[in-house]
């Protein structure tokens, strides 16, 4: 079913959405785009005269009740998004009272659903390598199963919203599926969206495609690096990845980020990309710093030659260059990483200068898809969020999903 053709009208809806939001000290959220990004889902259901049961999870409670992760704490901001009041059901398991005396345009928010092991379905207190855990798990998925069950009793129809966590094959994500029929089942509107942005970067590929891979490391990148060596044009491997790179090469890279347990890998993926044809930019330049500080001494080397004592904190002047030249006459860009620890402001200048050009040629016509939080938080850092065609929600949603593997939260609803 798709959403826009459902009439919520007398109907209670179950809505899966990814309300994990930083919050600070005292409770306070401190970026609301999460919120802002389930609300054309939730106010089309209210808007139709249904009423809403809002769940989701925060943080990381590993099956335990954390006052601290409590949704309980961002009740007011989700009504003041919504311009409607929102009640609070402290017991996921027990709100059926609740949601039955719900009456159209009316809203109950649940806690945070990871405080119950079922919501994961991973055994908690229990080692892996304990005799007893296999049996401890098949139960654990039976309860996970009725969590999910007592979940669907308390609506008419169930709607995922939360690409975040479609990567997961959780009780609220995937399981409860299982309780509606296809015709009472759907994606929300985020999802949609975010569906299609993967769509238009594997299916829909205008050419160049330019894919841009950064962050820390190769190894958890390799999957996404592997795929799209079938599909980019250009391929511009970035960040702290550089230097495993500059090593296998046979580089001194002074104390830069390195996995000396993937040289060959690092290796191989350029001899893959010259077996393909594909472009592959590596940095060769870079800012390197005598300290991991935003305080440190800096001075601009080669990838290949960093003085000892020194690490690589950033993509030089010549590396950005080349990259924006990669970047700057696409039509499809994906950008996944920053160019280097952007968290302090003297290493933005790689990520700046990727950021600029993806939205230079998004403005010539290209179709740019940024995602993964850490380049997310460099697009929103440098204002340029709206300059691009699509910011993913998603960080391993979005990589799982462009590595093409069936997410399991839109299978279930499909
Ligand atoms: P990831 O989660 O793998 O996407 O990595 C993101 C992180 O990579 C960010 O926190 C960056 O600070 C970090 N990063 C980028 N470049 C470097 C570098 N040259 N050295 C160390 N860390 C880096």
């Amino acid at each position: 079913m798709k959403i826009d053709n459902y009439n919520f009208a007398g109907k209670k809806a179950i809505v899966r959405v990814d309300f994990n939001v930083p919050l600070d000290e005292n409770g306070n959220v401190t970026d609301d785009t999460r919120i802002r990004g389930a609300l054309p889902t939730l106010k089309k259901i209210l808007a139709d005269g249904g009423s809403l049961i809002i769940m989701s999870h925060m943080g990381k409670p590993k099956g335990k009740v954390n006052p601290k992760l409590s949704l309980g704490q961002i009740k007011d901001v989700v009504a003041q998004a919504l311009g409607a009041p929102v009640e609070f059901a402290p017991d996921c398991a027990n709100a059926a009272d609740q949601a039955a005396a719900l009456k159209p345009g009316q809203v109950l928010l649940l806690e945070n659903l990871r405080f119950y092991p079922e919501e994961e379905g991973k055994p908690v207190g229990i080692d892996k390598a304990d005799p007893a855990y296999e049996e401890a798990k098949k139960a654990m998925k039976v309860a996970q199963k009725d969590f999910a069950k007592k979940l669907a009793s308390y609506a008419d129809v169930y709607v995922n919203d939360a690409f975040g966590t479609a990567h997961r094959k959780h009780a609220s994500t995937a399981v409860i599926a299982d309780y509606f029929e296809p015709d009472n089942k759907m994606l929300g509107y985020l999802m949609e969206k975010e569906v299609q942005a993967v769509d238009n970067i594997l299916s829909n590929i205008k050419r160049p495609f330019t894919a841009i891979m950064g962050g820390s490391k190769v190894s958890t990148k390799i999957g996404i690096i592997e795929n799209l060596m079938d599909k980019v044009d250009n391929l511009i491997l970035c960040g702290g990845m550089t230097y495993t790179f500059a090593k296998a090469m046979g580089g001194n890279i002074g104390t830069s980020i390195c996995e000396n347990d993937k040289l060959d890998l690092a290796l191989d993926i350029m001899k893959k990309a010259k077996e393909k044809g594909v472009n592959l930019v590596l940095g060769t330049d870079c800012v390197a710093a005598d300290a991991f500080s935003n305080d440190a001494n800096t001075q601009i080397c080669s990838a290949m030659d960093i003085p000892e004592g020194w690490e690589g904190m950033d993509a030089g002047p010549e590396s950005r260059k080349a990259f924006a030249d990669a970047i700057l006459p696409a039509k499809t860009i994906l950008w996944n990483g920053p160019a280097g620890v952007f968290e302090f402001e003297k290493f933005t200048d790689g990520s700046r200068a990727i950021a600029d050009a993806i939205v230079i040629a998004t403005k010539n016509g290209a179709f740019s898809l940024v995602g993964g939080g850490d380049s997310v938080a460099c697009v929103n850092k440098f204002g340029l969020a709206d300059e691009v065609s699509y910011v993913s929600t998603g960080g391993g949603a979005l990589l799982e999903a462009i590595e093409g593997k069936i997410l399991p939260g839109i299978a279930a609803v499909k």
